[in-house]
């Protein structure tokens, strides 16, 4: 059996969202829900989708919700060798409610839930073998403790086998403070071949106190990394160097967003993230991988539903095509 394109961990959730916008959540209303969620768990859909040979690991309860995740990742073609039932706990929750200005409330049920329960030990080494590339998200790292071990397990065994490594900060100010984050961050973003930031995650995370001055120190550090900045409706930025020769020297590339109405926001991340690197672990080059990814998270954001914006490959080529 030859090795997985791409694995990732971190938080197995269902998601239950309100019907209408301008719901509170501390207020009884109506419900929908579970729809099957967990950032890397959206990610590692959005690659199966677009063909990608894909495993996660993580943990669910031995209950409904739990079976409604492994239903949807068998669905799609994960492998869920890694995904872990836990009779002692239950499958961790996302609650969410939509605001009329487009930002959203959360209650999360996942640190004390199966969810947050993750620990080197669930690193099947199997699963590495072979592997080409491991996706890593600093939202997963800055869960708890346990969950900050095994991602820095999963960058060892990873790095052994020789896969590539890839790196979305999705830094979460409450989960983890930013100071902390800078630390705990640092062994990703030193191994790190691609790395997703946000403009913002950027200047917080890189050495240097422009944009400019962070990626030029990124790339000096390793010369055929690539940064890929997300800018939301604005599409993204492709930052890569010269090479060796020419150490300080920054290609910077802009690509625009694709013009789609928002309806939901939640996956547009993880989805740019699953269509770039599956492009670009295919032989695209950045740029070409950049454009396939925004089209991933222009689709992500037009429909309600953690993954329901996660379209097939002949989906995303018909829209790039559309658009030319
Ligand atoms: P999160 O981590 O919360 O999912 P993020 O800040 O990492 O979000 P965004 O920059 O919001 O990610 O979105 C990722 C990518 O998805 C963008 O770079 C863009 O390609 C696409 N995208 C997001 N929102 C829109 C939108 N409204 N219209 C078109 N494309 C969008
Ligand atoms: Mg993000």
């Amino acid at each position: 059996m030859t090795g997985l394109d791409i694995l990732t961990f971190g938080e197995a959730l269902v998601e239950v969202m309100r019907t209408e916008i301008d719901q509170p959540l501390d207020q009884p209303a109506l419900f929908t829900g579970p729809y099957p969620s967990g950032a890397p768990f959206i990610f590692v859909v959005q690659a199966a989708r677009l063909g990608a040979k894909v495993g996660a690991v993580g943990a669910v309860g031995q209950d409904a919700f739990g079976k409604c995740l492994l239903d949807q990742l068998h669905l799609d073609g994960v492998d869920t060798r890694g995904v872990h039932t836990l009779p002692d706990y239950t499958t961790g929750v996302a609650f969410v409610g939509y605001r009329q200005d487009g930002s959203r409330e959360f209650v999360f049920h996942a640190r004390h839930a199966a969810a947050g329960q993750i620990s080197p030990q669930m690193l099947d080494e199997s699963l590495f073998e072979g592997l080409k590339c491991l996706h890593v998200m600093g939202s997963t790292l800055s869960m708890h403790e346990g969950a900050l071990q095994t991602g820095l397990r999963a960058l060892e065994l990873a790095k052994s086998a020789g896969a590539k490594i890839s790196f979305d900060p999705n830094i979460r100010p409450q989960l983890m403070p930013a100071e902390r984050a800078r630390t705990a961050f640092a062994p990703f973003i030193q191994a790190a071949d691609v790395l997703i930031p946000s403009a913002e995650e950027l200047l917080l995370l890189g050495e240097g106190d422009s944009l400019e001055a962070a990626v030029r120190n990124l790339l000096r550090d390793k010369p055929e990394r690539v940064v890929v900045v997300t800018q939301g409706a604005d599409g993204c930025v492709v930052m890569t160097g010269e090479g060796r020769a020419k150490p300080d020297s920054v290609l910077s590339r802009m690509i625009p967003g694709y013009p789609v109405i928002e309806v939901d926001p939640t996956g547009a991340g993880d989805c740019f993230d699953a269509g770039f690197l599956v492009r670009w672990l295919a032989g695209d080059d950045p740029v070409t991988a950049a454009v396939y990814a925004n089209a991933c998270g222009a689709l992500s954001v037009t429909v309600k539903g953690p993954m329901a914006g996660a379209r097939n490959r002949i989906d995303v080529q018909a829209f790039i095509e559309s658009h030319q």
